[in-house]
């Protein structure tokens, strides 16, 4: 079968030839019906050799979705044949975070070895893919599969941040995301359909706001406008402008990079929340007089396999679509350079 592996430290993700795995026990093989290309992809495949965290060759892609193809021995409550999407954040699904049904935030996994598919194990930029137990697999039940690939991780990580946020999500509040691309412009339709909030959404990119705007945010801002002469930048004025003063008492930052943390310091109200969600990883100045009274800062990662029925849920009824550009399997490695250079509106999705 073809695979898009990440052949070692510092080359270019490559199409090549591998054998169609075979599932061992409590094991199920997919056949793969579309993957989703991550920006995390590129994170990873920008880290240097002596902090490289997974073994590699590895086969790319942790946004997956596919059909029961085989099962390992002992398997059982999974026909074959059933359309499925996969649930990423594989955990120990013994220790208490797990038993919470966090299995994103599994305490034993890095302990046992127990990686994602595509972030340590042999992931979803291939024609079959291993998952290592049924509790990994939601049903589609209906949707299409293209359009579920995204949900796995570009819906699902930003449904998981804002959640933490709902009590301050209230009416007449303000959300503001920042980075509308592949979770950002789920992250603008989650907060239409699930708050009351009024959304302002930033990039540095007009055909990404452009969407924005189309997806329901109520304002678009570009997010590297010139400081003025107190250092703060004219994203983060138009911001404050917008809300009478207050600030935005929700800033969702889907960057993370330097610029984007001290945006959403200077533009984040009394009380509000700043939910880190891209991983440049920024270091953010927090604390008394930096941040105004009482801010709570969060970096999740991912999240649940309830959030996921959840977003699964939410898609079938219509409140969010990812808005998808499909390639062949072929394509993937000048598709990556597409990512890389900011060329994909919404989500790149990989069908096999
Ligand atoms: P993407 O490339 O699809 O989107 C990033 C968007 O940010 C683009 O629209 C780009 O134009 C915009 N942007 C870049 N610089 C900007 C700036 N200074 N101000 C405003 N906008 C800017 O990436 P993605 O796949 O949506 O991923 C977003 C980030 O989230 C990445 O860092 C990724 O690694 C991270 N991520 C984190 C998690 C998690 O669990 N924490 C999960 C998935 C992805
Ligand atoms: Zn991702
Ligand atoms: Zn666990």
């Amino acid at each position: 079968m073809k695979a898009v592996r990440y052949p070692e430290v510092g080359a270019r993700p490559e199409v090549v030839e591998v054998p169609v795995p075979d599932p061992g026990p409590g094991q199920v093989l997919l056949k793969v019906t579309a993957a989703g290309m991550c920006h995390s992809d590129i994170a990873v495949m920008s880290r240097p050799a002596p902090r490289f965290p997974f073994p590699l060759p590895m086969t790319l892609g942790h946004e997956a979705v596919g059909t029961v193809a085989a099962l390992g021995a002992g398997v059982h409550g999974m026909p074959v044949g059933e359309p499925v999407a996969v649930y990423g954040p594989w955990g120990c699904g013994v220790c208490r975070k797990c038993a919470q049904g966090k299995e994103n935030y599994c305490t034993r996994a890095d302990d046992l070895g127990i990686r994602p598919p595509g972030l340590g194990a042999d992931g979803a930029m291939a024609e079959y893919m291993l998952v290592d137990d049924t509790r990994h697999l939601v049903p589609l039940h209906g949707l299409d599969p293209v359009q579920a690939a995204p949900l796995t991780d570009a819906g699902l990580t930003p449904y998981h941040a804002l959640k933490r946020s709902m009590p301050k999500l209230v009416g007449g509040s303000t959300a503001v995301v920042i980075g509308v691309g592949g979770l950002g412009h789920i992250a603008v339709q989650l907060l239409r359909a699930t708050t009351p909030a009024r959304v302002i959404a930033l990039d540095v990119a007009d055909e990404k706001l452009e969407l924005a705007a189309q997806l329901g945010a109520h304002d678009v801002v570009r997010s590297d406008d010139a400081p003025d002469r107190g250092g703060r930048g004219g994203a983060a004025r138009r911001i404050r402008r917008l809300t009478g003063g207050d600030g935005a008492d929700v800033v969702l930052d889907f960057v993370g990079a330097e610029s984007t943390a001290k945006l959403a310091v200077d533009c984040v109200a009394v009380e509000g929340d700043i939910t880190i969600v891209g991983i440049v990883g920024a270091p953010l100045p927090v604390g008394f007089g930096l941040t105004p009274h009482e801010v709570a800062v969060a970096a999740p990662y991912w999240g649940t396999r309830a959030e996921l029925i959840e977003v699964l849920d939410l898609a079938r009824a219509g409140a969010v679509r990812a808005h998808v550009e499909t390639y062949g399997i072929d394509e993937t490695p000048e598709v990556y350079e597409r990512l890389h250079h900011g060329q994909i509106r919404g989500r790149a999705v990989i069908v096999p």
